[in-house]
């Protein structure tokens, strides 16, 4: 039996976005807040390194430093009208925080200490900035502890363990969700006012990754299959160091303590790429290195790894030939207990997974399939837009990774992600409570689960011919190899035909769970529809992108082409086909330039 529920606001997601969200809208409207996961476990909580704001606590930080930063980081992808508006609230969303409770670390003084990260600078020397504010490596962890508590005692009304499978709409406007209560297989009918997607990227379909499980990219397949158009597909950050084979992220906090990346020939390879940051370059220019050394025979053991070197001793050497010092002038002279104390959880992963201990002992690493830059289209108050007018769809929302504002363009710089949670969850959840104060409930269409229901039946009733894990398999295997950190026409054109055939192996999967409770089977299966419904949209993409930017590295075109390519791609589906249009970048102050590190 369908039960139905009606609220103002429903947000999809309880993560950062997603808490932040409903913390917002609940103020002035009745909000709930749907997730699959228990909330305090979604991905943000793996969040180490930190948050980005221009605090200034350590040493001079300028916003329009953070906010330049992150135009050249984004590879010039990025609205630069949008930037500055986050970079602008970003110190005020971080002193949210702390009165909010969040355990920030301190400095002597007292002040939320930080520490440098990828690509974020001093404008005038070049040199990398301390700009990211941080809990010991569990910076994500923390965030989601407060804004949970938070929320609870706003009396946000949670379901969780609740999965949403589609997005209802009326007249042209969005009035609810369907969703799957996982404990007991019923579906749940949400009458909403307003919908706010927060659910998270789609960083799961490639093999290699240091994404959780969920991230299957719900939200941003449901929208699409209701006509939504997605934003910059194309472009998905491989983060340069995953714990090789895993996967698993060892934070750039590492590299912001010290730590330097070794090749297989015991070299420190980075000036090479990028004389003036060196390791703490924007994680596309690093990830390419690593390929570019492995692929040139300079892997650890001729093998496709590479080390990074957090040793106490190594991390004293390189700072003093670095120049680098502490902000009062003095020697950079760290022990193993301070690294010990700034990232435990990177110590204890290498410790459990490999055996490695990274106080004596370099870390074998790899690239690893890391963050979503694309998304559903929003403007900076995280209304859906619809088209290059900036056309808003009434009643519904994104924020965080599942949204394209676009913040991130073409390259995500290394803690702009949670800033981005923070000020855009805000924002979408305040828009929409002010929109739902004006709006009437849109009635719900006839039979609102028939489409959610469709969707399960099918994978009930296949044939059986097929096994969705090995579907799963293949695809992670054929997108890591061909439309990863390198591209090229013929490899995503294979990667395309493969996926087709994927696509069609899919619907001769049958799940033989028949049961109610928790049938994860049937869950999973629905996700890898997600996967494969979006891989193809990402192959598509890459492959009409013409030049290389950020993320996107073609080997067939490698040069970034502004005169051609300096603009946002849209695509949707229309009658069974994809179909890609544009919409301009907005360029404020800073004119494209060459990016050198
Ligand atoms: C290992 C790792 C480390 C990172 N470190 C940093 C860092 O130091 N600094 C930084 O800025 N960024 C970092 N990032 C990126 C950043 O953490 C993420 O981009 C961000 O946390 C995503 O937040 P979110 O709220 O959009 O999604 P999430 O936190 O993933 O939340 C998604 C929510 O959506 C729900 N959901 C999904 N699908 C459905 C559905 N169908 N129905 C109902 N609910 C659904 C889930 O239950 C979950 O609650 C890191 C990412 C990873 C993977």
């Amino acid at each position: 039996m369908t039960q139905n529920h009606q609220f103002e606001v429903v947000v999809v997601g309880a993560g950062g976005a997603g808490l932040m969200a409903g913390l917002y809208a609940s103020k002035t409207a009745k909000t709930a807040v749907i997730s699959k996961l228990y909330p305090t476990r979604s991905h943000t909580g793996a969040a180490q390194g930190g948050i980005s704001a221009a605090l200034g606590n350590l040493e001079e930080d300028r916003v329009e430093w953070h906010t330049y930063d992150s135009v050249k980081g984004s590879d010039y992808l990025g609205d630069q009208d949008s930037i500055e508006f986050m970079c602008q609230e970003a110190p005020q969303a971080i002193l949210e925080l702390e009165h909010m409770g969040l355990p920030f670390d301190r400095t002597p003084e007292g002040k939320i200490s930080q520490r440098p990260f990828g690509g974020h600078t001093n404008n005038v020397t070049g040199k990398p900035v301390r700009r990211a504010a941080h809990a010991a490596d569990r910076t994500g962890h923390m965030i989601l502890q407060t804004l949970y508590q938070q929320c609870l005692k706003n009396n946000v009304n949670f379901y969780d363990e609740f999965q949403v499978l589609d997005l209802l709409t009326k007249d042209g406007k969005a009035c609810g969700v369907v969703a799957v209560e996982l404990a007991t297989g019923e579906l749940h009918v949400f009458h909403a006012k307003a919908v706010i997607f927060a659910t998270g990227g789609h960083g799961r379909m490639w093999e290699i990754t240091s994404n959780a499980y969920a991230y299957t990219g719900d939200g941003a397949a449901i929208t699409f299959r209701r006509g939504i158009p997605l934003e910059d597909m194309e472009f998905f950050q491989f983060h340069p160091t995953g714990i090789y084979k895993l996967g698993i992220l060892i934070t750039e906090g590492v590299r912001g303590e010290g730590g330097i990346l070794i090749n297989g020939k015991g070299e420190r390879f980075m000036p090479k790429y990028a004389p003036t940051v060196k390791d703490l370059a924007s994680r596309d220019v690093i990830s390419r290195a690593i390929y570019m050394e492995i692929r040139e025979g300079r892997g650890v053991n001729g093998s496709n790894y590479i080390y990074l070197d957090v040793r106490p001793e190594v991390v004293n050497k390189f700072a003093a030939l670095d120049g680098r010092t502490n902000p009062d002038g003095s020697p950079i002279k760290v022990t193993a207990e301070e690294l010990l104390h700034k990232l435990p959880d990177i110590v204890d992963f290498n410790r459990v997974y490999l055996g490695i201990d990274p106080m004596t002992q370099p870390m074998p690493i790899q690239p690893t399939a890391h963050y979503t830059m694309g998304g559903i289209p929003t403007n900076r108050y995280g209304q859906v837009v619809v088209d290059d007018q900036g056309t808003i769809y009434p009643g519904l929302y994104a924020a965080g990774e599942v949204a394209c504002v676009s913040i991130h363009g073409a390259n995500r710089l290394g803690t702009n992600s949670l800033l981005d949670l923070v000020v855009f969850g805000k924002y979408s959840g305040l828009k929409a409570a002010e929109y739902a104060k004006s709006a009437d409930f849109t009635p719900l269409p006839n039979d609102p689960t028939a489409f959610a229901s469709q969707q399960f039946d099918a994978l009930r009733n296949g044939d059986g011919k097929e096994n969705a894990f090995d579907i799963g398999r293949e695809l992670k295997k054929v997108m890591f190899d061909d439309v990863g950190v390198f591209r090229i026409e013929e490899g995503m054109k294979n990667a395309l035909t493969k996926l087709a055939e994927l696509r069609e192996r899919f619907k001769h999967v049958r799940v033989n769970d028949s049961g109610k409770t928790f049938n994860t089977e049937l869950l999973n299966a629905w996700e890898l529809g997600n996967l494969l419904e979006l891989a193809e949209v990402v192959a598509t993409c890459a492959l009409n992108r013409k030049e290389s930017r950020g993320g996107h590295a073609r080997e067939d075109y490698s040069k970034r082409d502004d005169a051609n390519w300096l603009k946002h791609t849209l695509i949707t589906r229309k009658n069974g086909k994809l179909e890609i249009s544009y919409k301009p970048v907005v360029i404020t102050k800073y004119q494209p330039k060459e990016r050198v590190y």
